[in-house]
This record gives C-alpha cells, structure tokens and sequence, in this order.
C-alpha cells in the first residue's frame, strides 16, 4: 500500500483514528505540522518568543525540542533539572547534551542539591514510612527548579512535553480522586495566577504511540529506562484501560480530549468570575507565590529534614 499523503513511498504507519497510512517522511512531517497547528490555534508560542523547553532526556521532552527547532521561528533554550538520581539521571543528561549540541540549542541545567541543598536520592531515604509519594515529591521540587531555570534562562514561556495520553490520564485520575477542582487548570495554552512564567503544552494532540514513533524515526537518541523511584498505582490501570478503548473505538481518547478541554475551559473561567476566589499569596518562606501560608516547597522541605536519614543527621 502507498503513502495516502505523497502516494510515491511504501506506507510504514496507519492511523487508526483517521483511516490516513504515512510512509515515514509524511508521518514525521505530519506530527511537526500538528504540532504547529497546535500551538497557533491555542495561542500557546509566538515568533521570536523565547522558549524554554522543559527536557529530561526522555522521548517525549527531546521529541518535543527537534519539533519546535523544526518549526523554526523560536529562540529556543533546553532547561534541564538534574534531581540528583544514582546511576540514572547521568545517562538522560548525556543525552539531552547530544541533541542540543546537534541542534544548536543552549541548555540551562539545574540541580536539586544546588538549588534545595539535597539531592532526590538523600531526599527520599527515609528512616521511617513515608506519608508522600516519591512521585508528588519531586513534583513538587522539579516544578520550581524548572521555574528557577526558566527565570536564568530569561524565557517568555515554558513548553512541557505532556502528550495527549498525559492530559487525558490526568484528568481521568483527577476525576478519581475526585480532585475537581483541578480540572480548571488542565488548560494546555497555560495561564493562571501565581505562575512566574506561562506553561503550555505543544504535544497535547498528540498520541503518545505517535511521539515515540517520531522519536525513533527522528533517530533521536534518549533514555529509555524509567526513573528507579517511579510509582505510578493506579495512572497506570487508567492508561492500560484508556488504551484498551482506543484498540477496540480508534478515535475515543481524541474525543476524551476534547471533552476534557470543554470542561476546563468552563470550569477556569468560573474559577475566574467568582469573587471569592482567592488569589495567590507570598510564602511566608521564600516569597514565592503559594496558595496559604508556605508553600509546597518550603512545606516539602520541613518534612524532607524532618525525617531523610542523611539530613537529619547533619542537623
Ligand atoms: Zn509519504
Ligand atoms: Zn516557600
């Protein structure tokens, strides 16, 4: 069978969802034009704005880095958090090195220990059960530590890689722990109050399958291994299940997303009309914006010398 776009190339690749089979050129060029579509439609970039990349080394983030230089257009920055991972994070860096180096991008690395005085490693070794998961924790670090890097890399906005398996996981998950609130700041194009610099998400359209396929064909190389402390419980039930769906009704997690992004936008700009809501505050700590008294870092913080082994033992 051709390629349905240029018809002179074997197809490699079929798109259940649209009926479309894409020789490997057409497939690649069809994510880089979504992608663009994307971020104009929803108003995520500007020409000539620069662009922080949030990159951990992985497929999707250094996916995301080539589509963006592909498009051309954006003064693009790589911001890289090293949280400080034994035996694991080395490789991911060696990697986000090689593809901005052959891209021509500067890269903004940052580390836990430089910028919390512990690395994830000493931050989760606990000498008793620990009452948060290894996941929310350094959630709760690498969100500032890319907001640090965003700020010396003097961005106008920060591009995450979260692809549309991740925004409807997401707002499955919130809906399960019933966590409806947050469902007014799933908005992809960014925004909100208390955010030192926008967030958008480019790859929100995306499926994942399709960002791990351009990264291959792209020949970008990345680490394939996940994080050693990466516990996922029920997310990952929530995606075997949303890909069963897809495998039996091509096209259901599209429709989710869409879904999804209607009620977002409905609940932001009630969350915006409503006169009680309360803005952001400074912490109390460090001044950032928090929503009460600390914030999330300076709350983690407490608990993480409160109880890691290391840091207890050095006072
Ligand atoms: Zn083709
Ligand atoms: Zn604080």
């Amino acid at each position: 069978m051709d390629c349905s776009r240029c018809r002179a190339h074997p197809a490699y690749y079929t798109r259940r969802y649209s009926g479309e089979s894409l020789c490997p050129g057409c497939f690649v060029g069809s994510v880089v034009e979504k992608v663009g579509r994307t971020v104009a439609d929803r108003r995520m970039l500007r020409r000539g704005q620069r662009v922080g990349v949030a990159v951990s080394g992985g497929k999707d983030s250094l996916s995301l880095l080539k589509v963006l230089h592909d498009l051309g257009g954006y003064d693009l920055v790589a911001l890289t958090v090293d949280e400080g991972v034994e035996g694991y994070r080395d490789e991911a860096i060696e990697h986000v090195k090689t593809v901005c180096g052959g891209l021509g991008v500067d890269l903004v690395l940052v580390s836990y220990r430089e910028l919390f005085g512990f690395s994830l490693d000493q931050a989760l070794d606990w000498e008793d059960e620990r009452e948060v998961s290894s996941c929310s924790m350094c959630g709760v670090f690498r969100r500032r530590a890319i907001d640090e890097a965003a700020a010396r890399a003097k961005v106008d906005v920060v591009a995450t890689a979260h692809n549309l398996d991740d925004h409807v996981q997401t707002f499955m998950m919130n809906l399960l722990h019933g966590d409806v609130d947050r469902l007014a700041w799933l908005d992809p194009s960014g925004g909100g109050d208390g955010i030192p610099v926008r967030r958008v998400k480019p790859f929100t359209e995306v499926y994942e399958e399709e960002v791990a396929l351009y990264a291959l064909l792209s020949k970008i190389p990345f680490q394939g291994t996940s994080c050693p402390y990466m516990h996922e419980g029920l997310r990952s039930e929530v995606r075997d299940y949303l890909n069963e769906l897809e495998a039996r009704h091509p096209g259901v997690k599209n429709v989710l997303l869409s879904s999804a992004l209607k009620v977002t936008s409905r609940m932001s700009s009630a969350v915006r009309d409503d006169p009680a809501g309360k803005g952001a505050v400074p912490c109390e700590k460090c001044g950032k914006p928090s929503s009460r008294g600390l914030c999330g870092v300076c709350r983690m913080t407490q608990l993480v010398l409160e109880h890691a082994k290391v840091l207890k033992a050095q006072g």
